[in-house]
């Protein structure tokens, strides 16, 4: 019995199918250049890799040939899988806990589509398109915002007109909230403590950090989109409102031009004309000056962000990293983190350069902050919420 987990994106859905109680993968794919001249398809099952070459028009075509090669590798999908995990990006005001998915809820994640244009959509027909295939079971809708619906006021509220951003819904949000979740629960069962203060940084492609109060977060860095907060591999983060304007004036770009500079063709990408890390690392060693500058400001804004979570929680007791960036990058972990010896937060060397995928502390023993890295399981998270809605 499994749980099957599926991120649908604009052009791609990444599925996995989970054991929910052992925690186990039993297989997970990737579809991917949905409605190009050619599409992909890669299945991982067994300890082997079938990829799949084809035109692959749409999403509904995607998931029902990864539904192919799934049951031709032997798994019987309609016996096996007992609930679909939809991740879904935006919740809005009006989702906050996994929610069984009806045609109801369908219609209002689709009408949450103006808080999240780039997400929601692909979220809606990802939905559609695997309820059609598996019409038996239950679907389930796990939101990125969910984690974080309740942070304080004065977190979550931008210094705008209160008038305009009531009937617009202009409030900050947060996301990766079920990886923030997931990792900060993982950090009190990992160290058997209750009551921690925790700063969180998930830095993938995309990039977050959270400060949570005994499992209660207080504040995150993105916001109304997840285009604030930390630099990524292709977002700016937080930037001048200003800039916006400007582009608009100056540069006679439209809002489109502008989504599209902000969120694809800017962070690393933008500074360094590349936004994979270990891409970027090796530019660095080679001389580019470009990709040392991207560098600068991406640890730069990272520890703007720790320093003021260390004042808000007050007493820090965990820094803890996360996603490809933040339990592989061990250079990035020590730059985020050198000099604050003084603040109580000391990485050590040897335990930070250690490679593995279990959570693990790599501060040193006279470090008061302990620091760790803690791998995130979005899909494994999304499962077990799924399998509690559907007990
Ligand atoms: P997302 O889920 O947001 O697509 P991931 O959490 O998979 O992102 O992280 C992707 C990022 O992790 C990429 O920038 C990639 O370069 C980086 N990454 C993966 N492995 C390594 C590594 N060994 N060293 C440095 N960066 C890495």
């Amino acid at each position: 019995m499994s749980v099957l987990v599926v991120n649908s994106g604009s052009s791609s859905v990444k599925f996995q199918l989970v054991d929910p109680v052992s925690g186990e993968s039993l297989a997970s794919g990737l579809v991917e250049q949905i409605g190009e001249s050619e599409g992909r398809v890669v299945l991982e099952y067994g300890g082997s890799e079938i990829e799949n070459r084809r035109e692959i028009p749409d999403h509904g075509v995607g998931l029902a040939v990864a539904f192919e090669m799934l049951e031709a590798s032997g798994v019987e999908l309609r016996s096996e899988v007992t609930a679909v995990g939809h991740r879904v990006v935006h919740g809005g005001e009006v989702f906050y806990r996994p929610t069984l998915i009806d045609d109801d809820v369908l219609q209002q994640i689709s009408d949450l589509s103006a808080l999240a244009p780039l997400h929601n959509p692909p979220n809606v027909l990802g939905i559609e398109v695997a309820r059609e295939q598996l019409p038996d079971v239950s679907h389930v809708a796990v939101f990125d915002t969910a984690f974080f619906h309740g942070l304080p006021a004065a977190a979550a509220t931008y210094a705008i007109d209160r008038d305009v951003a009531k009937a617009h819904g202009i409030r900050r949000y947060g996301f990766h909230g079920t990886s923030h979740e997931y990792v900060s629960q993982q950090v009190t069962r990992f160290l058997g403590r209750e009551g921690l203060n925790q700063i969180v940084l998930h830095l993938g492609n995309g990039a977050s950090a959270s400060a949570i109060r005994s499992g209660v977060p207080i504040d995150t860095s993105m916001g109304l989109t997840p285009l604030e907060g930390l630099v990524m591999g292709t977002r700016s983060g937080d930037i001048d409102p200003g800039v916006v304007m400007h582009l608009k004036r100056s540069a006679g770009m439209d809002v489109d031009a502008i989504d599209q500079l902000l969120n694809r063709a800017s962070g690393l990408k933008g500074l360094a004309g590349v936004n994979d890390f270990r891409v970027l690392g090796r530019n660095i060693e080679n001389g580019d000056a470009d990709a040392k500058l991207a560098y600068d400001v991406y640890i730069h804004r990272l520890r703007k962000y720790i320093g003021s979570y260390m004042v808000l929680l007050g007493r820090l007791d965990t820094i803890t990293f996360t996603a490809g960036v933040g339990e592989n990058a061990a250079g990035v972990r020590a730059d985020a983190l050198a000099n604050l010896e003084g603040f109580g937060i000391e990485v050590d060397a040897e335990r930070n350069a250690v490679r593995s995928r279990e959570p693990r502390i790599v501060s040193t023993d006279a470090s008061t902050v302990t620091v760790l890295v803690v791998p995130t399981n979005e899909e494994l998270a999304i499962a077990q919420a799924t399998e509690q809605v559907t007990l």
